[in-house]
């Protein structure tokens, strides 16, 4: 606290984010990046950016970006809408789309930046349980509602809704905007973005943060009716004019070309998360089904907090969330092949040590 804060900063409980230790020889499996790097095509393109670009401002309408995304989504280019990571871009959505008088509904286990943005925004939230398996069940959703925001894949469950389910949730919430968050749907799902001329109230956020191993690019984007994106490209015009750096808008372009590379991880990392929900399963893990680049798993006889505790003592460092319904479990992001191995060895010795 401080007198020159503003009143809105003292009501703030700000997100906390893994966290990225500065040490080395780290096994880190604990914020859902990709293990591999981004393909070769994006550092060339980096090296391509001319001094010029850099001495201008950028294309502040980020143009030719969003008519990669466009071109790859089958979509039109003012049904596209980027920002300085997928995070950006949902802020950006609580304030355009989802501040009514209703409030809005999230699953109760989800990403836990959606009460801070709430809270930032001043838009009202009750959260909607998820069942006991974790699964999301659209009639469990109210049809008056002032939005929805779902992951999917939930995350920090890995869990995926079918686009059946997607879709009846969206024609159900047929008042207002519903938002699937789909930072992870490249490691199993299928997106909802094929649904969005169909219905004017759907809003697909996906992010390069995962799939195409450029967490640290920062860009994310928004696809859906060109009134929604209207309404993103107004509040960002009145708050950044160019959120996207001239590097970034160049890189991002480069990688969202490079379909070949980008499918052949996806394919890596999908094969080395069976292969670990395999191998803890027979350590006696229970691990929930996942189509994302993390699992969450929860031991009967282990607890979870010590495990987390005893791994990071070995320089694997995983997430735990203190939190109702999923303090018992873990989540681990996939690594490389050497990373899970590592992971796996470690656990073995703890759970031999203490069984
Ligand atoms: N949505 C979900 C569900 C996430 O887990 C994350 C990553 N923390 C994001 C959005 C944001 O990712 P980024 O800002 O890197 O695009």
């Amino acid at each position: 606290m401080s007198r020159y804060w503003s009143d809105v900063v003292n009501t703030l409980t700000p997100y906390v984010p893994g966290e990225q230790p500065q040490f080395e020889k780290l096994v880190k499996l604990n914020t859902n990046e990709s293990p591999y790097p981004p393909s070769p095509a994006v550092l060339q393109a980096i090296h391509s950016v001319s001094a010029d670009a850099l001495r201008r401002y950028p294309d502040p309408e980020s143009v030719a970006l969003r008519q990669g995304i466009a071109a790859r989504n089958r979509i039109h280019l003012d049904q596209v809408f980027v920002g300085n990571g997928s995070d950006e871009v949902i802020a950006l959505v609580f304030l355009a789309l989802l501040k009514h008088k209703l409030p809005i509904f999230f699953p109760d286990v989800s990403y836990s930046f959606y009460p801070v943005w709430s809270q930032m925004f001043g838009v009202e939230y009750t959260t909607v349980a998820v069942a006991d398996d974790f699964s999301i069940d659209p009639d469990s959703y109210p049809a008056e509602n002032g939005g929805i925001i779902v992951p999917n894949p939930n995350a920090p469950t890995g869990m995926l809704m079918d686009l059946r389910a997607v879709r009846a949730l969206v024609q159900k919430s047929a008042g207002s905007v519903v938002v699937i968050d789909e930072a992870y749907i490249d490691f199993g799902g299928e997106s909802a973005v094929s649904m969005i001329d169909e219905f004017d109230n759907l809003l697909v956020v996906q992010t390069l943060s995962k799939a195409r191993a450029l967490a640290g690019l920062r860009v994310g984007y928004a696809m859906g009716n060109a009134k929604l994106i209207e309404a993103l490209g107004r509040v960002k015009n009145s708050f950044n004019s160019y959120p996207l750096d001239a590097i970034a808008q160049c890189a991002a372009v480069a990688a969202l070309e490079d379909e070949d590379y980008f499918r052949s991880m996806c394919q890596r990392v999908i094969r080395s998360r069976e292969a670990l929900c395999e191998a803890l399963s027979v350590m006696g893990f229970d691990v929930l089904p996942s189509a994302a680049n993390f699992i969450l798993t929860t031991h009967k006889r282990y607890i979870a907090r010590d495990l987390f505790a005893q791994l990071r003592e070995r320089g694997i460092v995983v997430r735990y969330f203190n939190k109702p319904r999923i303090d018992g479990y873990l989540r681990i992001s996939i690594g490389t092949e050497e990373a899970n191995a590592a992971l796996l060895g470690a656990l073995s010795e703890l759970l031999s040590q203490e069984g």
